[in-house]
C-alpha cells in the first residue's frame, strides 16, 4: 500500500460538503439521544478494547494487542458488554466507536469505513418488534428534524429528503431473496422510496448472539433497516440468544470456541434474561441525509478500506 493519500486533505477539511456532513452529524447525535432518554433510556459510556468482542459474521482483520500479557481486541461492536449491562439497567444506549479492519474489496461499497460508530442500544425484556419501533422513531424523527433546523444547507448539496411514514415495510429474508436473487438488498434498496426492513434472516447469515426463532428452527428473530435510493443497510438487530445451552449450541455450530467469550460464558452462567436491540451506524446516517455516494465524505480523517489513511 503506498503512503499517499488518495484525496487532498486540505481541500477536503475545508469543504462545504464535509462542514455540512459534520453539522448533520453534529444534530443527528443530539436529536437521536434525546428521543432515547426521553424513553428513559440511560447513555453508557463506550468500550474501546476487551478480552472479548464481536466475532461477526464476515471477515476482517484482527487489530489486537497485548497488554501485561493479556490479549485484547479493539472493539468490533459492544454487543457483549451491552447484553451483560441491560440485565441490571433495562434500557442503555451509546456511542460507541467501532474498529472493524474490513477488506479491500470493501472499498467499491460506499459506506464501509475501518472506523465508525454506531449508536448502539438494547432493551431487557423487549422483543424484536419493540425495539423496530424504536429505530423507525429515531430515523423518522431525526430526518423531520434535520430538514425543519438546516433545510438550506440540504438545498446546498441538492438533497430532498422525504420524511418516512412508520411503521416502515417489512420484507422477509427468503421470500425477498426468492423475488429478487442474491442481489435482493440491493434491488430492493434501489426500488423502494423509504426505508424498509428486512426480517428473519437465516441462521448461517448472522452471529451465534442472534436469538433462533421458537417456532421456526434455522430462522432468527433479527432484523436489518435499508436505506431506500440504494443507500442500502442502515441497521442490524435483534433479539438475543440468553438460554446458556443454547448460547454454546451456537457457538459450538459455528466452529468458535468458549475460550473466545470466556469472560462472556462465565456471566451468563449466572443466568441471562431476553433482550434485544440493535446498532445504527452514524455515518452511514449522515451519507444518507447528505445523499453522499461515498462515506468518506461524512469523515474529515476517514479510513477507507484497503486505502492508506493518516
Ligand atoms: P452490524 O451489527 O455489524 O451490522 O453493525 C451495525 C451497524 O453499524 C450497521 O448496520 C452499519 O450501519 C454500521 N456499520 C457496520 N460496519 C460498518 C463499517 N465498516 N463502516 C461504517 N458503518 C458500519
Ligand atoms: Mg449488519
Amino acid at each position: 500500500m503506498q503512503e499517499q493519500l488518495s484525496y487532498n486533505l486540505k481541500e477536503h477539511l475545508n469543504s462545504d460538503k464535509l462542514k455540512i456532513a459534520l453539522k448533520v452529524n453534529t444534530h443527528v447525535r443530539k436529536k437521536m439521544a434525546e428521543i432515547l432518554r426521553s424513553e428513559d433510556f440511560i447513555e453508557i459510556p463506550p468500550v474501546i478494547f476487551s478480552t472479548v468482542t464481536d466475532p461477526l459474521n464476515h471477515p476482517v482483520h484482527d487489530p489486537s494487542f497485548v497488554y501485561e500479557g493479556t490479549s485484547y481486541s479493539l472493539t468490533k461492536s459492544m454487543i457483549f458488554h451491552k447484553q451483560m449491562l441491560v440485565q441490571s439497567i433495562p434500557k442503555i444506549f451509546t456511542f460507541s466507536p467501532n474498529v472493524r479492519l474490513e477488506t479491500g474489496d470493501k472499498q467499491s461499497s460506499g459506506r464501509h469505513l475501518l472506523e465508525f460508530t454506531q449508536l448502539d442500544l438494547e432493551v431487557k425484556g423487549a422483543s424484536r418488534e419493540d425495539v423496530m419501533r424504536i429505530g423507525e422513531r429515531l430515523v423518522s424523527e431525526t430526518i423531520e428534524y434535520l430538514k425543519e433546523i438546516m433545510p438550506d444547507d440540504l438545498k446546498k448539496l441538492g438533497r430532498t429528503l422525504r420524511t418516512p411514514q412508520t411503521p416502515f415495510k417489512v420484507f422477509k429474508f427468503l421470500e425477498a431473496r426468492d423475488q429478487y436473487g442474491e442481489n435482493f438488498e440491493q434491488i430492493l434498496s434501489e426500488k423502494e422510496k423509504d426505508p424498509f426492513w428486512i426480517i428473519d434472516i437465516p441462521l448461517k447469515e448472522r452471529e451465534f448472539y442472534d436469538r433462533e426463532s421458537d417456532t421456526e428452527r434455522g430462522i432468527l428473530r433479527d432484523m436489518d433497516l435499508m436505506y431506500p435510493e440504494g443507500f442500502n443497510e442502515a441497521i442490524s438487530g435483534g433479539e438475543r440468544e440468553f438460554e446458556l445451552s443454547r448460547i454454546k449450541e451456537r457457538i459450538v455450530a459455528k466452529g468458535q470456541t468458549f475460550e473466545q467469550f470466556k469472560w462472556f460464558l462465565q456471566f451468563a452462567e449466572q443466568g441471562l434474561e431476553l433482550s434485544a436491540g440493535f446498532g445504527i451506524g452514524i455515518e452511514r446516517f449522515v451519507r444518507y441525509v447528505c445523499g453522499f455516494k461515498r462515506i468518506e465524505d461524512v469523515h474529515p480523517f476517514p479510513k477507507i478500506p484497503g486505502k492508506f489513511s493518516i
